[in-house]
């Protein structure tokens, strides 16, 4: 298996990771065991004291969630990826690793509800401090670095709205004030996106989404350096203790070894629905990074291999007439819930951004007609027959 680092992508999803164990399974095993026995007294010693590699409790390593570190380390290009139990946990244990009282957090304006909380409600009690600039506008984000600014943040393409930020030149500007630049990486995967060879430092994932890609079950990961990530992220996760579960780790193992194949299809899917939508009489815009008309297709084009499974729509007649479409669908899910095989519909504006005021709301983009999907794997004329119910009556 000397090839290892030569294969392509497809090919280190279905197979980097796992070494068999004496049994000789072809597919990997759930490793369901809380501790480790060790040969002597003076192999525990060795083990505790470091002195030795290898398992000791699974708060700290696990062979199963192993398999899934090493793969999803090679798909992103990184040297070391540590899981975690979410997405969120993934998100704190890196804040936590690599900030420290004092130190300022600058954010894209557009991301994760949950990250919002996390960076305005508990990150500042312990004394970190979070300001935010609108994604694609690199003026805003230089002209917000801060003498004490420790980490740049960006989720691109961003949620519901699909604008891009330039992740190479987000990475200059980090690396010229000193800055860690991390990338929420949740909506591209390391199949569309592949943020740590742009000069990015940190990839967060939630394996919720995507990686998994069947909605089953909660994780996430930390992918980057030995001493960021293998030390100080790593340090948090074993000692406070929001490590991911062997048998999630098996579930994410099975859905990366689809990945690929699942991102081509999900983009598929989602640019033919972005172009129908683009041309129906009750849509007055459409936000997908595959479409000549985005404003930042040359960069979409540039950054991601693939345009992605998220887009949302907008239209006349504000939440009334965008409930009526969602009300009018039969197969699409309405939850929030994204990076799926089953597509799902969401109303931003009542949902996932309803506790912002609507000055905020405003300012944000996030208007009262704009409805978002996460583009599944059905077939597409479903999709378009089941919107169509509710666009054709508006
Ligand atoms: C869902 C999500 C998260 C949080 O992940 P959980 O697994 O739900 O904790 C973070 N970032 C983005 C972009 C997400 O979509």
């Amino acid at each position: 298996m000397s090839d290892k680092g030569e294969w392509r992508p497809a090919t280190q999803a279905i197979r980097i990771g796992h070494h068999r164990t004496q049994e000789g399974e072809h597919s990997p095993g759930i490793f369901t065991t809380s501790s480790y026995v060790y040969q002597s007294a003076a192999q525990a010693a060795a083990r505790f004291s470091g002195d030795e590699a290898g398992n000791i409790y699974s708060r700290f390593t696990n062979p199963t969630v192993r398999i899934f570190e090493e793969r999803l380390a090679a798909l992103e290009g990184g040297a070391c990826c540590v899981a975690t139990a979410t997405g969120m946990a993934a998100i704190m244990s890196t804040c936590m690793g690599l900030m420290q009282q004092g130190d300022h957090l600058l954010s894209s304006r557009s991301i994760f509800g949950s990250t919002v909380i996390l960076f305005n409600k508990y990150l500042s009690r312990f004394g970190m401090e979070t300001s935010y600039v609108p994604l694609a506008d690199l003026d805003a984000w230089r002209a917000a670095i801060r003498p004490n600014t420790r980490m740049l943040f960006v989720e691109t393409p961003s949620n519901p709205l699909a604008e891009l930020g330039d992740i190479h030149a987000l990475a200059a500007l980090a690396h010229e004030h000193d800055c860690l630049l991390v990338v929420d990486n949740c909506f591209c995967t390391p199949a569309l996106q592949r943020p740590l060879d742009m000069g990015a430092d940190i990839v967060i994932h939630s394996a919720t989404k995507y990686l998994d890609g069947q909605g089953r079950c909660m994780g996430g990961a930390v992918v980057g350096d030995e001493q960021n990530v293998g030390e100080e992220v790593y340090g948090v996760l074993r000692t406070a203790g929001p490590s991911m579960s062997p048998f999630n780790a098996w579930v994410f193992l099975n859905g990366l070894e689809t990945l690929d194949l699942r991102m081509q299809a999900h983009s598929a899917n989602a640019m033919e629905l972005a172009q129908w939508l683009q041309n129906h009489p009750s849509v007055t815009k459409v936000h997908y990074p595959g479409l000549d008309s985005h404003p930042q297709k040359a960069l979409a084009d540039r950054q991601m291999k693939r345009p992605g499974g998220m887009l949302s729509f907008e239209v006349e007649g504000g939440q009334v007439a965008a409930w009526q479409v969602i009300d009018a669908t039969r197969l699409l899910s309405i939850t929030a819930n994204l990076g799926d095989t089953k597509s799902t519909v969401t109303h931003p504006a009542t949902t996932t951004h309803g506790r912002l005021t609507p000055e905020q709301r405003a300012d944000a983009g996030i208007g009262d007609g704009l409805i978002r999907i996460s583009v599944g794997l059905e077939d597409v004329q479903d999709l378009k027959d089941d919107l169509a119910r509710g666009l054709d009556s508006l």
